[in-house]
């Protein structure tokens, strides 16, 4: 007999501190799925659906700007 097991869901939380930014854009052009952007001076997440918590963009980013922390959905 089939029985479901108990699953948790995570999401993904980044965040980007403006005051670390250089608006450098490196991680604007490293992010695989174009889930950032830059407008009115500020990086922002045009499509944070999208994310998929690779880490690339944080890896990428030079001042330490970008943070990820996974929680529970
Ligand atoms: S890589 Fe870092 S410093 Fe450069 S634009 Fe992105 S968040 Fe800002
Ligand atoms: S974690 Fe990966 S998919 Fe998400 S914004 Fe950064 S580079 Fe893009």
């Amino acid at each position: 007999m089939y029985r479901p097991t108990t699953s948790y869901y995570f999401k993904n939380i980044m965040s980007i501190d403006p005051q670390r930014c250089l608006r450098c854009l490196q991680c604007v052009g490293a992010c695989p799925r174009k889930v950032l952007d830059f407008a009115d001076g500020n990086i922002y997440l045009r499509n944070a659906c999208q994310c998929a918590g690779c880490l690339i963009c944080e890896s990428q980013c030079g001042m330490k700007a970008i943070t990820h922390r996974t929680v529970k959905a």
